[in-house]
């Protein structure tokens, strides 16, 4: 059948499963998803259930191949709205940047396709952003130069982060900010104010400045949630990915693919 995407994989009997053919931009791990989504609606066992709708079900296609004492090969037909939709929802953590992905910068104005998101899939989520204004702020007071005012404190993040996720419906977000300050020229950390707590400790210390990995790591550890995906539209976002060792996707790619299938609804 046309516009279909066709993956095939090789399930072990010890329930692993190993990469055959999967189509261009999937992984093995997309090509099993699809099939647990059909198999799943089938049945309707949770949790892949709540991410198909019945008149797309009906065009998955999964072939069982001939097998031996080790395994079975599974083909896995599907329409490309289904694979699309299978590359965001199948994590169990979203690690989202702040400013360009889920925000306007310096604004609580939502972004297209989040309010979407968030009305429809429930999922564990984080907000980690990276917020060196507060720290340059610091050096700014503590030695007497530049304009701090034009920068934000402490408390404008937090509020800022509070009336994000109360926009969101989603109270229970994580909300992490990095107060650390590097110069871009010198490469020079800015001073930060003596702490006396670990949540300070750790907002202040540089490791949890992305690109550095610190904030994708205390998510993970705060939720014990590891299959996990960092959403952001910067350099520095995919690089804190990839030092954490987590899948990435563009904001861009991410959102555009929410906003053009109907899956998602806005409440
Ligand atoms: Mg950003």
């Amino acid at each position: 059948m046309a516009n279909r995407i066709i993956g095939t994989y090789w399930k072990g009997n010890s329930g692993r499963y190993h990469e055959r053919k999967t189509p261009k931009n999937y992984s093995v791990h997309d090509v099993n998803f699809v099939a647990q989504i059909a198999k799943a609606v089938d049945a309707w066992e949770p949790p892949y259930a709540q991410y198909a709708i019945q008149n797309e079900v009906d065009k998955i296609e999964i072939i069982h191949h001939r097998g031996d004492a080790a395994g079975h090969e599974i083909t896995v037909k599907a329409p490309q709205s289904v694979w699309d939709r299978a590359k965001l929802v199948k994590y169990d953590l979203y690690i989202f940047d702040l400013d360009g992905t889920i925000a306007k910068k310096y604004t609580t104005d939502l972004l297209p396709g989040v309010e979407e998101w968030f009305a429809t899939i429930h999922a564990a989520t984080a907000l980690a952003t990276n917020q060196g204004g507060v720290g340059l702020r610091y050096w700014m007071e503590k030695d007497g130069f530049g304009n701090p005012d034009g920068l934000p404190t402490i408390k404008i993040v937090e509020d800022r982060l509070d009336e994000i996720k109360k926009k969101l419906g989603r109270e229970d977000i994580l909300g992490i900010a990095s107060f650390a300050y590097q110069s871009k020229k010198s490469g020079e950390w800015g001073p930060t104010p003596e702490q006396t707590d670990r949540w300070n400790y750790l907002r202040w210390h540089p490791s949890w400045r992305k690109p550095q990995k610190g904030m994708l790591a205390y998510a993970q550890a705060h939720y014990q949630l590891f299959n996990a995906v960092m959403i952001g539209d910067s350099v520095e976002d995919e690089k804190a990915a990839n030092a954490e060792d987590i899948d990435f996707i563009l904001a861009d790619e991410f959102f555009s693919i929410v906003r053009k299938d109907k899956f998602f609804k806005k409440e």
